[in-house]
């Protein structure tokens, strides 16, 4: 299990990959995953949209902040780490709102059966909003084990709507794989990439994906509910359409023209008024990326997770991420029959993971601000916690917020 001293030599003179993000001394962080940590640039950009933008400029920053674009070139900076170029990509609304958007332009042009296809461990969330989309529309929604799901493609799909890391388990879909079968059969294909973005390395364009979509408050560190986005590949975007024709998605916002005409390019998509606020911060929060080598960053992202596996095994635990890197997001679960009680323990020694239903005990690595340190602190803690065993106090009140 990697200890102390192992550690401290394997991050070297680089315990964290950036220094940009401010995080209380004395505490590990495995929670990225859920809520990203708060990079300086987002707290010195919150300030000025506030006071400069806001308080001072009003409503004349929609042309001298350039806040009319803000959504557009935050897309494409998102874009860019997910393989997608420019036009493709707009940062805009949550992405169970994105989702319904997707997948309903894709089942408006699919020519298949009327049958969205997903998998069982799909965030709920994702799976609300296909069951809605579906019966509102007289379609089917298939849901099968997400290890049955390329050999189900082949029996009579339209759309194929999956996220790409299972929220639980970090198991990973092989999205070229897939989106090729998919592809390959007339399926129009839909990834959620809430788990994915920032976190690896995602090639959208590479692989075929026609839809997808993703969080910004998780490993591009956006802060609490910054936008979402979402991505329609080049060869779709003459098709899509979006259920929900607001004023934004117009072609000419500003003519106040009482007929829908929908706007050329990724802007159909957008419905109403950016949330300037939130994205300002999540476009501050995007610098971070430029200042790292981003695959030295999943690289080591790979590694930690790795030892955290590992030291999970030596500790005799039921651990459900897989072994290898690219079978898996960035992040290791066990399961856990006291699970709740074993990450509020953790928290009360300073070491937050999170708690998911039923019985998941799951850590997140946001390989930006984490080092080899943090991992090994990290299992002392749950080393210690296993071995003293006083859990049960720490079951009993459970937090609205899990
Ligand atoms: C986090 C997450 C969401 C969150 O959706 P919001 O609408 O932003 O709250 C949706 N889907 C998946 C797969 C997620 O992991």
């Amino acid at each position: 299990m990697l200890d102390l001293a192992t550690a401290l030599e394997l991050d070297g003179d680089r315990p964290r990959l950036s220094n940009d993000f401010v995080l209380p001394d004395g505490l590990v962080y495995l929670d990225g995953n859920s809520l990203g940590a708060m990079p300086v640039q987002a707290r010195e950009r919150a300030r000025r949209v506030v006071d400069e933008e806001w308080a001072s400029g009003l409503i004349r920053s929609w042309n001298d902040a350039d806040w009319v674009s803000l959504a557009r070139r935050v897309g494409d900076r998102i874009g860019a780490l997910v393989g997608a170029g420019p036009g493709t990509t707009i940062a805009c609304d949550s992405t169970s709102i994105n989702l319904y958007k997707a997948v309903s332009s894709a089942m408006s042009h699919a020519d298949g059966p009327r049958v969205i296809l997903t998998d069982s461990a799909n965030f709920p969330s994702d799976l609300y909003v296909l069951g809605s989309l579906a019966s509102a529309h007289g379609w089917e929604l298939r849901t099968v084990d997400p290890a049955r799901l390329t050999g189900a493609l082949a029996e009579g799909v339209g759309v194929l709507a999956v996220t790409q890391v299972d929220y639980r388990s970090g198991r990973r879909h092989d999205m070229a794989a897939v989106t090729g079968r998919a592809a390959g059969l007339g399926v129009v294909s839909v990834w959620d990439l809430a788990h994915s973005a920032g976190a690896f390395d995602v090639q959208l364009e590479e692989c075929g994906v026609d839809y997808a979509v993703g969080c910004g408050y998780k490993y591009l560190n956006g802060g609490p509910g910054a936008p979402a986005f979402i991505y329609v590949s080049s060869s779709r975007q003459a098709e899509m359409s979006n259920p929900i024709t607001g004023w934004f998605g117009h072609e000419q916002p500003f003519d106040f023209d009482p007929s829908f005409r929908p706007a050329e390019g990724i802007d159909r998509m957008r419905v109403g008024t950016s949330h300037i606020l939130s994205l300002s911060v999540l476009d501050a929060a995007l610098d971070v990326f430029d200042t790292v080598d981003r695959f030295e960053v999943w690289r080591r992202g790979t590694e930690l997770v790795s030892y955290l596996i590992e030291g999970f095994e030596a500790l005799g635990l039921e651990v459900i991420t897989p072994r290898l890197g690219a079978d898996r997001g960035s992040q290791a679960s066990f399961r856990h029959p006291q699970a709740y009680a074993i990450v509020q323990a953790l928290i009360d020694r300073g070491v937050i993971g999170d708690f998911r239903a039923p019985d998941v005990a799951r850590f997140g690595v946001a390989p930006l601000y984490l080092g080899h340190r943090d991992v090994a602190e990290a299992l002392a803690a749950l080393s210690d916690l296993l071995e003293d065993g006083d859990l049960e106090r720490h079951g009993i009140k459970r937090g609205q917020v899990t």
